[in-house]
């Protein structure tokens, strides 16, 4: 076990030392130079008190420093936490306290949260400013001032089991759960990652989905190994992807489907030039077939890249091989998220966790170097979802004969929209608090656009009157904004449950999808 994340940086600088590592607003920084202020921003982050161990936590917009940080973390010896940006300050604090992190890097688009940071988070000893010019506030070390003022630190050498990063995802009951990734998973995914995407050193890839989900975060590592070039938005839109593919000749970029819906949706996109682009990478959430198709049509000669994962898997679980990936080619097993990946045990399993055969439904359980260390500080939640040795997904699948996964439903309660994960029950429990509201159920409804949208079933209480707009306000004070319900539905029934007494979601679910042949 002597993988070490810190390894790809060193490599790269050592193979391609002259080349572009990181092209960001009007910025171009060599590897050697991208190692050499890594190193030194690791001296600043011990100089400000990190020790080995630590959790620091990132809290910005895509950027060249972005992937500093996610470097200069580990290199002294500290574990990474990025946070996802869409949050609520309230859940921002939720987990840089669980983490217990001791500092947080954050750049312009968040400073506006300081003043509850520094009141609620009380084990946050120091703000590092990763935004452009001066920091905000006196309070704030700066970045660039790190890597000026300090000379380069040896690599901690953190390696193998040791962990890098802790990612929280939703928590499908209370609070979101921080996963534990080591080193040993982030080098296995980014070498499986290399291996099935063909990434190289003339790989050119677009940070455009955040940096702080690892569907983007697993190229920051793998494009490092292959030393080929990061460029970066800071975050998506999808006249910005087109300008860059354009101006830096893109290779590869990683959207989940609703992305591939908006660039389909600008004016002109179908003759617009992406020659220099290789592949469209898409995973995260089902792609619709309204999407697929209109996407084939338009690049009748793009290879398109299915990919499944999730985080507790570092994050690549399976991918379309290279022969699969033309429309013409690859028919309907475009529409599978392909095979498992090269270092990755994969089955289809019943509820008693045996194989089903071929062409039936189950679980989706993994095993390998990719499966996550565990849930932070929760024991019980991690022998729960690794029995018998193998990770539970809550993915329900079927698998044909050569081995091709099609995702088919989801055993959990969780909803994606727009490639944001949402549990249901975050959301039932916030309009549960609404006064008159006897019964609420949350549910993830087809929707072309964003792939689910959240739908709102409330039973008001006896003579109360609630209305459809209340819902929505109540819930966009409590939550944020991605996971309000778009609509909400006011029934005077009681919501039908199931003999031990839990409301019966997928019967609630049932008519929205009839005609889809998936359920999600
Ligand atoms: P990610 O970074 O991949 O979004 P998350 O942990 O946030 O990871 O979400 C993982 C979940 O997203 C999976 O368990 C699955 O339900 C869903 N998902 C990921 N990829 C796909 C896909 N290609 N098709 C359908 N659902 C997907």
């Amino acid at each position: 076990m002597n993988e070490r994340l810190t390894q790809s940086l060193k490599r790269a600088a050592q193979v391609r030392p002259d080349a572009s590592a990181t092209l960001c607003a009007g910025r171009r920084r060599s590897w050697s130079e991208c190692k050499d202020r890594v190193a030194r921003a690791a001296a600043g982050l011990q100089a400000l008190g990190v020790a080995p161990g630590d959790r620091v936590g990132i809290l910005a917009l895509n950027s060249d420093r972005y992937l500093e940080a996610y470097y200069a973390v580990p290199w002294a010896g500290g574990v990474m936490l990025p946070l996802n940006t869409r949050l609520t300050a309230s859940d921002l604090e939720y987990m840089l306290n669980d983490a217990e992190a001791v500092a947080l890097c954050l750049d312009e688009a968040f400073v506006h949260l300081l003043p509850g940071l520094r009141e609620r988070c009380p084990q946050l000893r120091q703000l590092v400013y990763l935004g452009d010019g001066a920091p905000p506030a006196d309070d704030l070390a700066s970045w660039d001032e790190l890597v000026a003022r300090n000379q380069p630190a040896a690599d901690a050498d953190r390696h193998g089991e040791d962990i890098a990063g802790i990612f929280y995802t939703g928590g499908s009951t209370g609070r979101p759960k921080g996963v534990m990734l080591s080193h040993g998973n982030l080098v296995a995914n980014a070498v499986n990652a290399i291996t099935m995407i063909g990434y190289d050193t003339s790989s050119i890839f677009l940070h455009a989905a955040p940096m702080c989900h690892l569907t983007d975060g697993m190229s920051t590592v793998a494009i490092t190994m292959a030393a080929g070039t990061h460029t970066f938005i800071p975050k998506f839109d999808a006249a910005q992807v087109l300008q860059q593919i354009a101006e830096h000749k893109v290779t590869n970029v990683t959207l989940v489907p609703t992305m591939i819906a908006m660039m389909l949706e600008v004016p002109g996109i179908e003759t617009m030039p992406l020659e220099s682009l290789r592949q469209f990478m898409f995973g995260s959430a089902p792609m619709p077939d309204a999407t697929l198709q209109r996407a084939v049509k338009i690049w009748p000669d793009m290879r398109f890249l299915h990919g499944w994962g999730m985080t507790e898997l570092s994050p690549i679980g399976t991918m379309l091989p290279h022969s699969m990936r033309k429309p013409g080619i690859a028919g309907d097993r475009l529409r599978s998220c392909g095979q498992a990946m090269p270092n990755v045990e994969l089955q289809v399993v019943d509820e008693s966790g045996v194989e089903v055969p071929r062409g039936t439904t189950g679980e989706i359980v993994v095993r390998g170097p990719i499966v996550m260390k565990g849930y932070w500080k929760k024991p019980a939640e991690t022998a729960a979802a690794m029995q018998g040795g193998w990770f539970h997904t809550g993915d329900a699948a079927v698998m044909d004969q050569d081995g091709y996964v099609y995702i088919v439903d989801r055993l959990k309660d969780m909803i994606i929209s727009g490639g944001e994960n949402i549990y249901s029950t975050e959301v039932e429990n916030a309009i549960s608090l609404m006064p008159g509201v006897a019964e609420v159920a949350v549910i993830g409804i087809p929707d072309d656009k964003w792939g689910e949208r959240v739908h709102a079933i409330v039973v008001p209480q006896a003579g109360a009157a609630i209305t459809a707009d209340a819902v929505q306000a109540w819930a966009r004070e409590k939550i944020a904004g991605y996971k309000v319900p778009r609509s909400v539905e006011l029934r005077s029934d009681r919501l039908p449950l199931s003999g031990a007494g839990k409301v019966l979601k997928n019967e609630l679910r049932a008519p929205y999808w009839v005609g889809r042949g998936q359920k999600i």
